[in-house]
């Protein structure tokens, strides 16, 4: 096929969105103005946090579907109520590898290939989510950008593939442990786009086929010297929650059978520095705090934060010389794709399908607005 697509989806955890410009980003800036980008941002799910971004992300599927609604881990919780710890839907990348296509993927988060089941793959980096010993790691014992690079060239290169997933980690670390407008933060970014820069190289022989994606699960915001929002000291909450989860700026907590649930949503939502809520089942409530506020956990990071909706933007630009590229940035410059719209949009692209999948496929949605 003549224009059969290679597709490389590249995705920094936590990039600190205000960073993509001209400046501190010119590889990143240039492929987006050459190709496109949603002027605002993409946006995730909630909350805004590594995991369930990332389920919703490489599955098109709601968190209902995934089961993926925490990147906290709690015995009873998660897994439990609070949702699982492995995907429960295809990924793109399953879906792609099943239709026999040539898949890679190469990621600096060695748990999250897990809970996507991308360990379960031939054709992945660190190889069934083990990190090779004498690999360079961050202060979260992730794989570095540097370390991952090599891997992610190498399978760029391969001219018969069709799809690249390129998770690179660091960002996320430096922008947790020392804020994401830290010197030590933006230094973190501008390397990790001149690896960007290098990408583009090494794509350059296949670029009329080539289609990028670039993405990230989250913003992160500074973090305020206020008290953890902890909702088992309130004495007006008592009793009408009986398990909770923290997850950064997001809390699930599970209603008592048999409460009013009206009314334990009006206690639990004027906790001070609740600033938002969200529904989702009959008994499981996800609470959202005001910006620069998090709720109290056994590790709460220092300086940068994520969960809520002052988090809830992500990168979201396109590029490549494929045929596709000009009306996906046409489709994506003034509506804010979801991160569950990409993956459906690119299995079109790829000629699979993804029956799971919740999201649009951005591409059939800019035909239709044009038609009509
Ligand atoms: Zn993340």
């Amino acid at each position: 096929m003549a224009d059969r697509p290679k597709i490389v989806l590249l995705a920094f955890d936590g990039f600190p969105l205000r960073a993509f410009n001209k400046v501190v980003t010119p590889n990143l800036w240039g492929l987006g103005r050459d190709g496109g980008f949603a002027q605002e941002g993409g946006r995730t799910s909630l909350p805004s946090t590594t995991y369930p971004s990332f389920a919703t992300l490489m599955t098109g599927a709601s968190q209902q579907k995934t089961g993926i609604r925490t990147t906290a881990q709690k015995p009873g919780a998660v897994p439990g109520w609070a949702g699982g710890d492995r995907c429960l839907v295809p990924t793109i990348v399953h879906a792609a590898r099943d239709a026999g296509l040539r898949t890679a993927v190469v990621m600096g988060d060695q748990k999250l290939q897990r809970v996507l089941r991308l360990d379960e793959m031939q054709q992945v980096w660190p190889p069934a989510a083990v990190v090779p010993d004498g690999t360079e790691l961050d202060a979260h014992g992730y794989p570095t950008n540097a370390a991952i690079l090599p891997h992610v060239l190498e399978a760029a290169a391969d001219r018969d593939l069709d799809l690249l997933f390129a998770h690179f980690n660091e960002t996320d670390t430096l922008g947790h442990d020392l804020g994401p407008s830290a010197s030590e933060t933006l230094a973190c970014v501008r390397a990790a786009d001149a690896m960007v820069g290098e990408l583009l190289s090494v794509l350059a022989p296949d670029w009329d086929r080539t289609v990028i994606v670039v993405a990230s699960d989250h913003d992160m915001t500074r973090r305020l010297p206020y008290p953890a929002i902890d909702p088992t000291t309130s004495r007006d909450c008592a009793g009408f929650f009986d398990d909770w989860i923290a997850d950064g700026c997001a809390a699930w907590l599970r209603l008592t059978s048999g409460v009013d649930a009206h009314m334990a949503i009006n206690r639990l939502t004027a906790l001070e520095g609740v600033e938002n809520w969200r529904w989702r089942e009959p008994n499981v409530l996800l609470l959202l705090a005001a910006t620069g506020r998090v709720f109290a956990a056994p590790w709460i990071p220092v300086n940068g934060i994520h969960g809520s909706l002052s988090t809830d933007r992500t990168l979201a630009i396109v590029g490549g010389g494929h045929t596709a590229v000009a009306d996906l940035a046409a489709s994506i410059a003034d509506r804010s794709p979801r991160l569950r719209d990409w993956s459906p949009t690119l299995a079109a692209l790829l000629g699979i399908g993804l029956p799971e999948a919740d999201g649009f496929d951005m591409l059939e949605l800019s035909v239709l607005e044009s038609a009509g």
